[in-house]
């Protein structure tokens, strides 16, 4: 053993290896799933954008890489194999694709689609907005089987995604023509939205109630800013002096571990868990 292991001598990571299902199976205990319940697979890791809240750059890096195409298609069938079983109307397979932003490389993104696209399944995918301009790869992807992208909106206000510099990779005043384009296209849109007590209002999340009904969006998630540890968004909270609880099993979206001047911390998480998800469905029964 060494005292320090200097990994500048390492090659560059350009490719990902694929998942070994059939290894994987044998060692799991998980059973065979129907087309309701998913099996998960990744093309692509990374994500090389700099979101200030995302644990990703930290996590998996910045260095977007992908797998060998020929590779993905033998992979899925193998996935299949070990852990499918169609039953009743789920004939077909559903994989979750974990990908943290598959669309990043439109020419990669469309091999994988015609790979998958003879695989016969379905899939849902973490998607970028941005990338759903492109009505070619909405096309695509619906013709590869997915049935549902899941959209990382974060705040339906341009300054807010500014704040949090995802204003380069989201417009918010897009947003709902791109939802409505998708699903006109066979594409169900899936939303992810972050409450921030310094940026956003009580009115703010009115809005927000309005506009998830108003666009339909599927299976809305709405959770509490939280400056996970190593992204950039904690160390300027606590360069700032912003954040008030460093216990970590508060870490989980629901709990207010920040300051919030202009509201009672405790209301605004109730605000949050209750009116966010009553008004949402008050709006819906309207
Ligand atoms: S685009 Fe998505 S995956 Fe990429 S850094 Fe931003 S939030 Fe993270």
């Amino acid at each position: 053993m060494k005292p320090l292991y200097d990994s500048k001598e390492f090659p560059p990571v350009t490719e990902i290896i694929p998942i070994d299902y059939e290894r994987i199976a044998k060692a799991s205990k998980r059973e065979k799933v129907d087309g309701t319940k998913s099996i998960p697979l990744y093309i692509t890791r990374d994500c090389p954008f700099e979101c200030s809240f995302c644990v990703t750059p930290n996590f998996t890096g910045k260095l977007y890489r992908t797998q060998k195409p020929d590779a993905l298609k033998k992979q899925i069938e193998t996935a299949k194999k070990v852990f499918f079983k169609a039953k009743g109307k789920s004939s077909k397979p559903w994989f979750m694709l974990c990908d943290e932003n598959l669309g990043v490389s439109k020419k990669r993104l469309w091999e994988s689609l015609e790979l998958i696209k003879e695989c016969n399944i379905n899939f849902s995918v973490f998607f970028s907005i941005n990338f759903l301009e492109d009505k070619e790869t909405v096309r695509r992807l619906v013709e590869a089987g997915c049935i549902m992208v899941l959209v990382g909106f974060e705040s339906i206000k341009q300054s807010t995604l500014e704040a949090y510099n995802k204003g380069h990779v989201n417009s918010a005043d897009q947003f709902a023509r791109l939802i409505d384009e998708c699903r006109q296209a066979g594409l169900n849109v899936q939303g992810n939205f972050l409450i921030n007590p310094s940026l956003d209002s009580y009115e703010d999340m009115d809005d927000l109630v309005t506009f998830v009904s108003k666009n339909n969006i599927f299976m809305p998630i709405f959770q509490i800013i939280t400056p996970y540890p190593g992204t950039t968004m904690y160390w300027e909270y606590k360069n700032n002096g912003w954040i008030t609880d460093e216990n970590r099993e508060k870490y989980n979206a629901m709990n207010l571990v920040i300051r919030s001047d202009k509201y009672d911390p405790v209301k605004f998480q109730h605000k949050v868990h209750d009116q966010l998800q009553q008004g949402l469905l008050m709006e819906k029964h309207c």
